[in-house]
């Protein structure tokens, strides 16, 4: 086999659409639990919205993935399809091309697996750092968004404050005791502690 790493389809349509940040979207999303059928369609649509923007068709919320839906979808019917893809050719896309560029589930596993390192068969399995940093990296985005929207708003004079540092803590709580943790915390700690009672009965002195 001559096939070097990063240079599958996905590699290949991805460049060529300048989907720079791909891969970080598909890890990231595998890592939240995506399916490879849920990583194909969102790769794919991104493919399409890319398409799209090129040809400077505008877009509202969902139309992409309507639009996506209506090309793809084995329950629309031929006239459907057939006006979605004259909407493509009115803007001078061809949707033959752009159709040509969709990928299948399992290019995305091979894409995966050979050029990301991400073993697929490993059945989830979450680990406490990788669910960690999950919710992290989920903090961080809203943190620097909160940040960014904060200086809009101050630009358009609403809003008035020294240099802004956001930040956001996440606090998870037991239903059985009522005892609060940071998520991070009780990530570390496995448990909380009215659960504790059962596993730990060596260590306990009785009362
Ligand atoms: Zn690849
Ligand atoms: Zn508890």
């Amino acid at each position: 086999m001559t096939d070097e790493h990063g240079n599958c389809k996905i590699d290949r349509v991805a460049r060529r659409w300048a989907l720079e940040t791909i891969d970080e979207q598909l890890l990231e999303r595998r890592e939240a639990g995506a399916s490879l059928r849920d990583l194909e369609q969102f790769f794919n649509r991104q493919v399409l919205a890319a398409a799209m923007a090129e040809a400077g068709i505008e877009t509202v919320d969902g139309e992409v993935e309507n639009l996506y839906h209506l090309l793809t979808d084995d329950d629309v019917s031929a006239g459907t399809r057939v006006e979605a893809e004259s909407r493509l050719e009115r803007h001078g896309l061809d949707p033959d091309a752009v159709e040509s560029d969709f990928v299948s589930y399992q290019t995305v596993r091979t894409h995966l697996n050979d050029c990301l390192d991400v073993d697929t068969n490993r059945e989830s399995g979450l680990e406490p750092t990788d669910g960690k940093n999950i919710v992290f990296k989920l903090l961080s985005r809203t943190e620097s968004i909160t940040e960014r929207t904060i200086d809009r708003l101050r630009s358009s004079g609403h809003l008035t404050i020294g240099t802004p540092e956001v930040t956001l803590s996440l606090r998870v709580a037991c239903s059985e005791c009522g005892e609060e943790y940071p998520f991070g915390r009780l990530v570390d700690r496995g448990g909380c502690s009215c659960q504790e009672d059962d596993q730990a009965s060596d260590s306990e002195t009785e009362r």
